[in-house]
C-alpha cells in the first residue's frame, strides 16, 4: 500500500464547505478516505466534487459557534481523522475590539477546537485505535498581526492545544498536528486582497511570490494524516510559501 494512502480511513472536516476546509476534504478523499464534510452551511458542493471524481464523502450540519456541538459525533462511528479547520475572523483595532467579538472567535477557533479533539480523543483512546488530528492553525501562530486581537490569541491557542495533546496522545497512536498556512486566496482573505496596499505589501512578503490556493494546504493535511506521517507529531507546519522564513 502506498505510504500517502488513507483507503479504509474515515474522516471529518469541520468547515467543509468552501476554501480550504474544502480542498482538505478533497484532497483526504482522494486519497481514499470516507470523508464527512461538516459545516453549518450545506457542503454539498464538496460532496459531490468527491463523489465526481470516484470518493465517498457525505455532508453533515455542525454549528461550531457552540463548542460542544461535536461531543457525541465520534461514539462507535468509526472514524480515525479529525481535521479541526472551522474558523472565523474579526477585524478591529484593539482599542474598541468588543467582547462579543473576542467571544465569538474564540469559541470557535479554539474552544471548539478543543472540546472537538476531546470527543474524538477519547472515543479513540475507549476504543484503543490509531489516529490522526491535523488542526488548522496561522502564521497569527507565531506573531502578533494587527486588528486582529481575538484571531491571534485563539490560534496562539490552537497550537499549545496541539502540543499538549500531542504529549497526552502521541503514546497512544494518535499524531495531533497543527498547519499554519500563510495568505491563501479564501473567503477569509478577500478584504485584505480587495485592498490594493494590503494585497501588493503582502505579496511582496512572500518569498514564493504568490498567495497560496487552498489545494496547497489539502495536499499537507493528507499527509500528515497518512502513514509517511506516522512519526511526525505535534508539529506546527508553516504552509506559507516561505514568509516566516523571510
Ligand atoms: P473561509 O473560506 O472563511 O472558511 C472558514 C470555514 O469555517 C467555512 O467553512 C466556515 O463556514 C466555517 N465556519 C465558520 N464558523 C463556523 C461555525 N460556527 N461552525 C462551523 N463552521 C464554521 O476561510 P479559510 O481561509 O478557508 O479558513 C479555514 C481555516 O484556515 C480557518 O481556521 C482560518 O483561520 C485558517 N487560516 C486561513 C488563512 C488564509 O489565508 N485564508 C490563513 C491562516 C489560517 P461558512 O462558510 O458558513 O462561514
Amino acid at each position: 500500500m502506498s505510504l500517502f494512502s488513507l483507503t479504509g480511513r474515515r474522516a471529518l472536516v469541520t468547515g467543509a464547505n468552501t476554501g480550504i476546509g474544502q480542498a482538505i476534504a478533497v484532497a483526504l478523499a482522494g486519497q481514499g478516505a470516507s470523508v464527512t464534510c461538516a459545516g453549518r452551511r450545506s457542503c454539498a458542493e464538496t460532496v459531490a466534487e468527491i463523489q465526481a471524481a470516484g470518493g465517498t464523502a457525505e455532508e453533515l450540519i455542525l454549528d461550531l459557534a457552540d463548542p460542544m456541538a461535536a461531543k457525541d459525533l465520534f461514539a462507535g462511528a468509526g472514524y480515525s481523522i479529525l481535521v479541526n479547520n472551522a474558523g472565523i475572523i474579526r477585524r478591529n483595532d484593539s482599542v474598541d475590539f468588543t467582547e462579543e467579538d473576542w467571544d465569538a472567535v474564540v469559541d470557535v477557533n479554539m474552544k471548539a477546537l478543543f472540546f472537538t479533539c476531546q470527543a474524538f480523543g477519547r472515543e479513540l483512546i475507549a476504543q484503543g485505535q490509531e489516529g490522526n488530528i491535523v488542526n488548522v492553525a496561522s502564521l497569527l501562530s507565531f506573531q502578533g498581526g494587527i486588528r486582529v486581537p481575538s484571531y491571534t490569541a485563539s490560534k496562539h491557542g490552537v497550537s499549545g492545544i496541539t502540543k499538549i495533546l500531542c504529549n497526552e496522545w502521541a503514546g497512544k497512536g494518535i499524531t495531533v498536528n497543527a498547519i499554519a498556512p500563510g495568505y491563501i486566496a479564501t473567503n477569509n482573505t478577500e478584504a485584505l486582497r480587495e485592498d490594493p496596499e494590503r494585497s501588493r505589501a503582502i505579496l511582496e512578503r512572500i518569498p514564493a511570490g504568490r498567495w497560496g490556493k487552498p489545494e496547497d494546504i489539502g495536499g499537507t493535511a493528507a499527509y500528515l494524516c497518512s502513514p509517511a506521517a506516522a512519526y511526525v507529531n505535534g508539529a506546527v507546519l508553516n504552509v506559507d510559501g516561505g514568509w516566516m522564513a523571510r
